[in-house]
This record gives structure tokens, C-alpha cells and sequence, in this order.
């Protein structure tokens, strides 16, 4: 089920201003305050909403306590919520991606995981919230970053999308799955967090808050490619029991800035020193990501390099065990990725780099789990809304037809099938559409696939069962070339008359 939040449907006059969401913690105590309501009288409003579940309803806020002549002008100026739920895909993992609408009309994505502890078998969730509609630091993996900044999201947009999270997992109760409690927020969604560190700070006061979430702060994380020593410092002088986790994804200033091109804007000693300031501020050290992509950081070379920063951060901030944790995520496909020749790296070298580590004296994990979005687009790097940016769509076509944008011959079938799984398009569309365009016959003729050749009476359905079967992938990439093909000619024609 995906549920609709009780979205504003008011008739909007030019002198009304638009409706406030209540989950804007900052707006509602000072609206508060400016009518003459105590701190109590709040704490009605969100038990109202929080816990029982009944909205913005005048006659239950005012038997709650409210003064009747405010309730009703307090639920004319807020909503319970301004975003909505527009499409939800379930990924085979267990996880969610949700695409919501914001009430500016601005769509993000956000991620609801379900964890399962090993050793209670008790599960939990965690939303991954986006803090920007897109993102303008275009790390060189990360499918978001292809979008560019669209929008910035206030706080109430942020903590929003924890509420509609919370949602679903109240829907899943209703209809007796097992309960999975909300345990954690973590700002790894689309956008940098620290290029809109006010919201992202009031958001965490929210979702911290007795009346609202009351999450610990130690169950939020934000997480940051670290473009700026100066946000890292402000995160932790504002939000200092915040979890920060960085980007690291290489312990050398040229790889990185390589792999990041912000990275050019705070070298790797200055992030260094906001990272021991950081864990001065906090008492506890920043959790490192390291995204491990094949032949370009997963080295020898490369895990030393790591260690030896993680060591460095232990001392210099003085308390034993900063900086020394590190997150390794197995690079999760993408487009700008798959443009630069990444590649996931074999499970034996990701367990050799983790070795390495351990044994150089890192405590490392392996996040086996970032992967279990990748059908849906879901996972690490991954969010872009779907439906890509034209450019990105060429880029991708190109790319599944062999050549990168020098005209290097890529050619791999697998390439192909990853370009076209990212463009989100279904098999059964491409055959009927290639049947409509061309008939069966010219079909068989084409691809050589004999399920196709009119003396055997196909449908689209028995060619789906063939094309379908594990032993006739060859079968399904010469479809896709076709098709890719056929794709790719549309979009130069287009290019051209534009
Ligand atoms: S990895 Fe994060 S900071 Fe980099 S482009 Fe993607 S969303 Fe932006």
C-alpha cells in the first residue's frame, strides 16, 4: 500500500499563504508562541497527530486542551504533511524506494531498508532520507549527481519523508507483517547534506524531538563527500551527537579528487583536521564509506593508504577508536559510472581489501547489504529519479551500443543489459514495441532469433517464455542491441531537428 499523507487540498486565495507542515518544528513554536499557546499546548497538537493518528482536527485539538478559537486557525494554517507517496518499488532485497512528490512539486527519492539482526532475528528499518532534489557536486559514480541541483528541501520536506516512511511500516503492522520499528535516519539519499546544513540541522532537532520522532541523535547519521572543512565544523558545533559519515572513497588527494571532483575544494589534510575537530566535538570518530570500485581504489597500494589515514585520525584526535571504523561498499552500477569503464569488484578482491585492513589493524566492515537496492535503482549512488536527463539517456544509449563518448569500443553484452536494465524498460515492452514497428519476420531476420520467424506462430507472450530462459540470454541481448539501436537513432534524430 502507499500511502497518501492528508496532503493540503485548500483553495488557495492570492493573499493566503501556503500551508505550513506541522513536522516544521521551528515554524510551529513560533506560530505557537506568537498566539499566546504554551509548550503543552504543542505537545497536544503532535500527540494528536503522532500518536493517535488523527491529523489536524479542531475538535479533537481542543479536547485536548487547545483553546478552541486557536485550533481552528492552527489547522487552517498547517497540514500534517505537504508531501506524497507517488510510486514505491520493492526491491527483491526487502527494501523500498519511494519516489515522493514534495508540496513545492519537486520529487526525491527516498530509501526505506528493512535489516534483520543475525543473531536476534528481530528487524528494524532505516530510511534514507534525500536532503536536495539532485545534487551539483556530480561525484564520478553517483547517478544523482548527473541531475544537477534542482531544488533545496526545507526541514519539514526532510523530516516529511521520515513520516511517510513510517507510514508504510504502520500499513505493513496493520496487515500483520511483522513489526519492524523505525531505528534509524540516515542523510545518504540524493543531495550533500552540508550544501543545505540549515535545514539538514533543524530536520535533525525534529526528528530528535521528544514530541515528534524522539529519535537518539546517535540513530541519525549524516553523511557527507566533505567539500567543505567549515559545514563539518558548524555539523558538529551544531548537531555535536550526530553520527557524521564521510565519503572517503580514497586516502590520496589525487585519487580522490579524481573520483570526487569537490574534493578540489578541501584537500584531503584540511578534511583531515574538520574530521579530528569533528570527533574533539563529538567524542566519537566520523564512520569512513569507501566505495570500492575494480582496479581503480580496491588496490594493495590503496588499503594502505586508508589504513594509514584511519590510524592517523585515532591519534591526532586523541580518542581510541576515531576514524578507525570504515564502511566498504562494493560500487553499486550506474551510468556516469559505467561511462568511466567501474566496474563491481569480484566478492574475493572486496574480501582481500577488508582482510587488509583488519590485519593493518582497521575495524572494517563489508556492506554487503548497500547492494540489495540494485534492482530497483535504490542502492548507494543510484537515486536519479528514474527518468534521467536527456543527455544521460544518450549517454546511456551510447554506451549500451559498444562506444563511450571518444568512440571507444566498450562492446560487452553484459554492458548492454546493465544500460538497459538502468533505463527502467521492461522486456516485454521492447518485444511488442519491436513487433509493432517491424512484424515479426523483419524481427527474425534482424536478431537471428528463430522464437521470432512467423512459420512458428509467435506471440508476444511465447516469445517472452524463450527470451525469458536463463540458457537464452544471447537471444535477449541481440534484442536489446536492436532496440537500443533503434533508440539511440530516435534520439540523434531528435537531437538534430532541435
Ligand atoms: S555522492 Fe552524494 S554528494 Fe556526490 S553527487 Fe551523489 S548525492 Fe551528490
Amino acid at each position: 500500500m502507499v500511502p497518501h499523507a492528508a496532503r493540503a487540498e485548500r483553495p488557495l486565495t492570492a493573499d493566503a499563504p501556503p500551508p505550513i507542515s506541522i513536522l516544521d518544528l521551528d515554524a510551529a513554536e513560533a506560530w505557537c508562541t506568537a498566539h499566546g499557546l504554551q509548550p503543552m499546548h504543542l505537545r497536544a497538537v503532535y500527540r494528536s497527530v503522532f500518536r493517535d493518528g488523527v491529523g489536524l482536527d479542531p475538535s479533537a485539538l481542543s479536547r485536548a486542551g487547545v483553546p478552541a478559537r486557536v485550533a481552528a486557525e492552527l489547522c487552517a494554517r498547517f497540514v500534517a504533511c505537504g508531501s506524497r507517496v507517488v510510486e514505491s518499488r520493492e526491491s527483491a532485497g526487502g527494501g523500498r524506494k519511494l519516489l515522493v512528490e514534495l508540496g513545492s512539486g519537486a520529487r526525491v527519492e527516498t530509501v526505506l531498508i528493512r535489516h534483520e539482526r543475525a543473531s536476534t532475528g528481530r528487524a528494524r528499518h532505516t530510511v534514507c532520507v534525500s536532503s536536495q532534489a539532485g545534487c551539483s557536486r556530480r561525484c564520478s559514480f553517483c547517478a544523482t549527481g548527473t541531475m544537477g541541483l534542482q531544488a533545496q528541501l526545507s526541514a519539514a520536506e526532510i523530516v516529511e519523508q521520515v513520516w511517510l516512511a513510517r507510514e508504510l511500516i504502520a500499513a505493513d503492522d496493520a496487515v500483520g507483517a511483522e513489526a519492524a520499528p523505525l531505528r534509524n535516519v540516515v542523510f545518504m539519499g540524493m543531495g550533500e547534506p552540508l550544501d543545505n546544513l540549515d535545514a539538514v540541522l533543524r530536520a535533525l532537532r525534529a526528528l530528535s524531538h521528544m514530541n515528534l520522532f524522539a529519535l537518539s541523535p546517535r540513530q541519525l547519521t549524516v553523511s557527507t563527500v566533505g567539500a567543505s572543512a567549515d559545514a563539518i565544523r558548524r555539523l558538529a558545533s551544531g548537531a555535536p551527537a550526530v553520527r557524521l559519515a564521510l565519503s572517503l572513497h580514497a586516502a590520496s588527494q589525487p585519487l580522490r579528487a579524481e573520483l570526487l571532483p569537490s574534493a578540489a575544494e578541501c584537500s584531503l589534510d584540511e578534511l583531515a583536521r574538520a574530521l579530528d575537530d569533528h570527533a574533539r566535538a563529538s567524542g566519537c570518530g566520523a564512520m569512513l564509506e569507501y566505495l570500492l570500485i575494480a582496479g581503480v581504489n580496491d588496490r594493495r597500494e590503496d588499503a594502505v593508504a586508508l589504513a594509514a589515514f584511519c590510524h592517523a585520525r585515532r591519534e591526532a584526535s586523541g580518542i581510541d577508536g576515531a576514524g578507525a571504523f570504515v564502511n566498504l561498499i562494493p560500487y553499486n552500477p550506474t551510468a556516469p559510472g559505467a561511462l568511466r569503464g567501474f566496474a563491481t569488484p569480484a566478492d574475493e578482491a572486496v574480501r582481500a581489501f577488508h582482510a587488509q585492513l583488519r590485519a593493518a589493524g582497521v575495524n572494517a566492515l563489508v556492506r554487503w547489504t548497500s547492494a540489495a537496492g540494485r534492482d530497483t535503482d535504490g542502492a548507494c549512488g543510484q537515486l536519479a529519479l528514474g527518468t534521467p536527463a536527456p543527455s544521460v539517456r544518450r549517454a546511456r544509449v551510447r554506451m549500451a551500443l559498444g562506444g563511450d563518448d571518444d568512440g571507444r569500443a566498450l562492446g560487452a553484452g553484459a554492458r548492454r543489459s546493465e544500460a538497459w536494465r538502468m533505463e527502467g524498460v521492461k522486456l516485454a515492452t521492447v518485444v511488442a514495441e519491436l513487433q509493432a514497428a517491424l512484424g515479426w519476420a523483419a524481427l527474425a531476420d534482424a536478431t537471428g532469433v528463430r522464437c521470432f520467424e512467423p512459420v512458428a506462430r509467435p506471440t508476444v507472450k511465447s516469445a517472452l517464455k524463450f527470451l525469458r530462459a536463463s540458457e537464452h540470454r544471447w537471444a535477449r541481448e541481440r534484442v536489446e542491441a536492436l532496440w537500443l539501436q533503434r533508440k539511440l537513432a530516435a534520439e540523434a534524430a531528435r537531437g538534430q531537428a532541435e
